[in-house]
């Protein structure tokens, strides 16, 4: 059909980029895990929508809103606790095996980049991961199992073992401050690379959609792939609306064929 005709071309386009990549940035957000069984940010009737986020200064100051936080929260891991990676997610991974691609930066608290195989330092997460827990004051982690244990069979919210300070899932709350070493490492790889690849989000929430905008002044080429369409499509070089999975498919099976030829 025509719309595959377009994306077929946009495919080709894509591979030849990559495939001239040495430093490329894969940036992703929400989008790249719906494939995954995630829902994303905006969906409607999505569990994310359907709530009032809890504040990261309430979270703090209220002992009944860390209650309510931890609650919601146990019921967002089930549905990331049973997550696999899916075909976008191998594929990226399969990019940087290659040599294309330096750093993955995610908005996602999913882990599933580093389920599909990236070397932990090569991801680097802005908001933080749904995995496991810190404590907010001395940064020890603490294990979830445990924490669901102290608010399960104990009946109290999660206190640091070592220094007693409040402990929370290892991810970054509305109103909580960016974390400062994952912003440094993010920008670093931004302004060394030659490609920075957009996929799968929104661009809406900054500071994270503040990277592709410092990719392309540090004159990077911007790619964003997205079901629709995004804050920043007017400043790519390439904008291909469509699936992730079978966009990022595609672009591997072309690139296989482009260098064994
Ligand atoms: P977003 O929800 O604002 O945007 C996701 C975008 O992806 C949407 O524009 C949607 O149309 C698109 N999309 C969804 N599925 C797609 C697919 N299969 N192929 C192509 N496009 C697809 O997400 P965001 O920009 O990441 O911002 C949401 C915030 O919420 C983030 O900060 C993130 O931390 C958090 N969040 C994380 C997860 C996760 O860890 N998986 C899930 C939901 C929300």
């Amino acid at each position: 059909s025509w719309v595959l005709l377009v994306i077929d071309r946009d495919i080709e386009e894509l591979t030849a980029m990559v495939q001239r990549a040495r430093r490329a940035v894969v940036f992703t957000g929400a989008g790249m895990s719906t494939e995954s069984g995630i829902p994303d940010f905006r969906s409607p009737g999505g569990f994310w929508t359907r709530y009032k986020p809890i504040e990261f200064s309430a979270f703090m100051s209220s002992e009944e809103a860390r209650r309510e936080a931890w609650k919601r929260f146990f019921a967002i891991h089930e549905n990331l606790s049973a997550a696999r990676p899916g075909a976008g997610h191998r594929v990226i991974s399969e990019l940087m095996r290659r040599g294309h691609v330096s750093h993955v930066i995610t908005q996602n608290i999913d882990g599933l980049h580093a389920a599909s195989g990236v070397p932990p330092d090569r991801i680097i997460e802005l908001h933080g991961n749904g995995t496991y827990a810190a404590c907010l004051g001395c940064g020890k982690r603490h294990e979830l199992a445990w924490a669901r244990d102290e608010l399960e069979l104990k009946g109290r919210t999660p206190a640091c073992i070592g220094c007693g300070g409040i402990v929370k899932s290892a991810t970054i709350s509305f109103g909580q401050a960016m974390p400062e070493q994952e912003m440094a490492d993010a920008r670093a790889a931004t302004l060394n690379a030659d490609l920075f690849l957009a996929l799968g989000s929104s661009l809406q929430v900054f500071p994270a959609a503040g990277f592709p905008v410092m990719a392309k002044q540090n004159r990077a080429q911007l790619v964003i792939v997205n079901r629709e369409a995004t804050g920043l499509d007017g400043l790519a070089d390439l904008v291909v609306h469509a699936e992730l999975g079978d966009v990022l498919s595609a672009l591997l099976a072309r690139l296989a064929l482009t260098s064994t030829n």
